[in-house]
């Protein structure tokens, strides 16, 4: 037996070595994923990060002592659903609250000038910050941030359909000293050069996310602008190449339904045969949830995971791929929406806890300062389902009950896309440490 990855420190101070009765009889956890390669079968524990190869068919006595030392074994009637609440429980205590918010999410507008079908804010206000309230929100920002650095995230709506409001947040920011840096999500079809310079000298934009749905018919249908020009999918890949030469991180995500997968693997290969020798650029698939009832649904969840993984490996096979590495920290939260060191600010002034535009997500005003704390602690609250007890992902997976995403439950695609990210992370982690040792020697 190999260890590849020990287990995460804080893991495996709260967790110890599992020491069993004599005799007492054993099952493989439920949080253990196995994965069969050429050097033999990989084992990963989720809960605690620690990741093994074991090079044949045979696990001796010693090999199982280790393995239940480390919780890959565990007894039969074990609570590991219980176990890992409680590891997290335990972690969550350790370390010290935020004292200051230091991530904001700031909603310029929720208006967009584009239509796409699939759009999950459909139906909602379409509204704008004023020049006051942008001057506002710097002062709130600069306030709860306590005098410490602070990283904004534009989102909309199309957060450049007013970008007014972001040239006034950055520019007295500048001026009260506060240093900060910016990321976006944004179509790109406003990105032209103008913006772009200004993005990185006022903005300080560190890293930018647009949606590409398609390659060219695809695309200009799904976005349906409401000022298209002649072909905006070849000036949104104008703007990412601009980005990518101010040295702004772009992330294309590729949204997928059952209609346009196919097209998608083809724009795989354009765009990685345009941005595939930029350091900053990457992709990623996601899957289209059924919010608006017009997605096209796969026949079937292999049909989903062929054509995800075609797309995936495409993107991986130029080095474009967005590729997360095993965790090597206990997870303790979700995101900005039960981040305490998070807030969102929307267009007039009202603070909530999640990205997306929602009424139900309200803790307080930039003006007041007020914080609303039971919603606060609402947010926080953690989704479950039927699931939840079998599934080995439990150990990472801190969904929460509140998050739009998780309106059409925990379906079997999502679970099977996660375990194959999963599978492919382990792999990597059994790639690098083989080269690691290749170099010592
Ligand atoms: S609650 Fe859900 S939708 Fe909102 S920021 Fe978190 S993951 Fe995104
Ligand atoms: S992936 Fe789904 S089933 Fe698994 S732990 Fe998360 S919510 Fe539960």
């Amino acid at each position: 037996m190999e260890l590849i990855i020990p287990a995460i420190k804080t893991a495996a101070g709260i967790c110890g070595r599992q020491k069993l009765q004599e005799g007492q009889s054993c099952r493989l956890s439920r949080h253990c994923v196995s994965l069969m390669t050429e050097e033999g079968t990989l084992f990963y524990h989720v809960l605690t990060g620690a990741l093994v190869l074991m090079p044949g068919q045979e696990i001796t006595e010693n090999d199982r002592r280790v393995l239940t030392e480390n919780w890959f074994y565990v007894p039969e009637d074990f609570h590991e659903e219980q176990f890992a609440d409680e590891v997290r429980r335990i972690a969550g205590m350790m370390p010290p609250p935020a004292k200051h918010r230091t991530s904001f999410t700031v909603l310029p507008t929720t208006d967009c000038n584009a239509r796409c079908f699939y759009c999950y804010e459909i139906g909602i206000r379409r509204f704008s910050m004023s020049p006051e309230t942008a001057r506002d929100t710097a002062e709130y920002i600069r306030k709860a941030s306590g005098g410490e650095a602070v990283r904004i995230r534009w989102f909309g709506g199309e957060p450049l359909y007013n970008r007014e409001a972001i040239d006034i947040i950055c520019t007295e920011l500048g001026r009260g000293g506060t240093e900060y840096e910016s990321g976006m999500v944004s179509t790109g079809y406003y990105m032209d050069e103008e913006t772009v310079k200004k993005a990185v000298q006022l903005w300080h934009l560190k890293e930018i996310q647009i949606t590409v749905d398609g390659t060219e018919k695809i695309y200009n249908r799904t976005k349906a602008y409401i000022d298209a020009d002649a072909n905006p999918f070849e000036r949104v890949m104008k703007h990412i190449g601009l980005l990518l030469a101010a040295r702004v991180g772009v992330t294309v995500r590729l949204n997928m339904d059952a209609r346009n997968a196919d097209d998608l693997l083809v724009l795989a290969e354009d765009i990685s045969r345009r941005f595939a020798g930029s350091p900053n650029a990457r992709a990623y698939v996601a899957l289209l949830h059924d919010f608006t009832g017009k997605i096209h649904r796969f026949d079937t969840q292999k049909e989903i995971l062929m054509k995800y993984r075609a797309i995936c490996d495409k993107l991986k096979e130029h080095g474009m791929l967005r590729q997360k590495k095993l965790p090597r920290q206990i997870r303790l939260n979700c995101c900005m929406a039960d981040d305490d060191a998070s807030e969102t600010i929307l267009p007039d002034g009202r603070i909530g806890r999640c990205e997306h535009y929602s009424e139900t997500m309200i803790t307080g005003d930039i003006r007041s300062g007020e914080r609303n704390e039971a919603v606060a602690q609402q947010w926080k609250e953690r989704f479950s389902s039927p699931e939840c007890a079998e599934c080995a992902l439990y150990p990472i997976c801190n969904r929460l009950k509140m998050c739009e995403w998780n309106r059409d439950g925990c379906t079997e695609a999502d679970r099977e896309i996660r375990m194959a990210e999963l599978k492919e992370q382990m792999l990597d982690a059994l790639r690098e440490y083989r080269e690691r040792k290749g170099e010592e020697k």
